[in-house]
């Protein structure tokens, strides 16, 4: 079996993942970009032994994106499953990331396999499959775009049991990214009391924060010999604007907090 992927919990939700596993539940993760929702369920799929298929949902997602198509193969035509419906006939976990993003027939297809019915419907080949204990099926959403239109709909929200994350108390921030990049932990706390520092900015000139994943980048350009004040421009500011008037006021902050 691949080795268990690193993830430092934050709270209760290796344990609420691993009941809603057993107790074949639906589970929705809510929270900004970035800040270990993937990793998590890269770490609970390894941990619980279960083969896992991804899938970053976008715009132009639609249902047979998810359960599969008729592809011409040789002159012939060939049902082909797409990754849900690999993930139910094998009892794997299938994370469906950013889901309100897709196509609204997604949903259609979800509704039937996120009740007691487990069942997947797969019009175009007749069949209809019933998932396996060991299928579960996790999505997740970032209610911070500020979105009416891509708002999880209640009547889908509902029918998952739901975890908020959101970005690691300072003291395990420093851990992930020490970790993660290399950097002694040292050299990360400046750089995680920066990143909280930029957070707050959230809502008056910033859509989102600075996420652990850009965290990680900065202390991975830094330990690879870029300079901090190169390093954190290119990993900590420009990712997170293009408003000149933003960026100027990010870099006061950041000539403020780092000295
Ligand atoms: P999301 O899916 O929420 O957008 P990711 O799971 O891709 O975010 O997290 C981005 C990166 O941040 C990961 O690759 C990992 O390096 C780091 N990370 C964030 N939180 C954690 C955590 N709790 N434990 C370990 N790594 C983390």
């Amino acid at each position: 079996m691949d080795a268990v992927p690193f993830y430092a919990p934050a709270g209760n939700e290796v344990a609420l993942f691993e009941h809603a596993h057993r107790n074949r539940l639906p589970l929705l993760l809510k929270g900004p970009t970035g800040c270990g929702k993937t990793r998590f369920v890269t770490h609970m799929a390894a941990r619980l032994g279960r083969p896992l298929y991804t899938v970053s949902c976008h715009d132009d997602l639609t249902a047979a994106d998810l359960t599969g198509r008729y592809l011409i193969k040789g002159g012939d035509t060939v049902w082909t499953d797409g990754p849900l419906t690999r993930a139910v006939r094998e009892g794997a976990i299938c994370y469906l990331d950013e889901v309100v993003e897709a196509r609204k027939d997604v949903t259609v297809v979800l509704h039937p396999l996120t009740d007691d019915r487990r069942l997947l419907p797969l019009e175009r080949t007749g069949e209809l499959l019933e998932a396996p204990p060991d299928f579960m099926l996790v999505v997740s959403y970032n209610p911070g775009y500020q979105n009416v239109l891509k708002a999880l709909k209640p009547s889908t929200r509902q029918r998952f049991v739901a975890m908020e994350f959101g970005f690691p108390k300072p003291e395990a921030e420093v851990d992930i990214v020490a970790r993660e990049s290399g950097l002694p932990p040292g050299r990360v706390v400046p750089l995680v009391r920066l990143a909280n520092a930029l957070r707050d900015l959230k809502g008056q000139d910033l859509e989102e924060g600075v996420s652990t994943r850009l965290l990680v980048y900065c202390a991975t350009l830094i330990r690879s010999g870029m300079p901090l004040g190169e390093a954190i421009l290119s990993a900590m500011i420009e990712p997170l604007t293009d408003d000149p008037e933003v960026r100027k006021a990010l870099l006061r902050v950041a000539e403020f907090t780092m000295g």
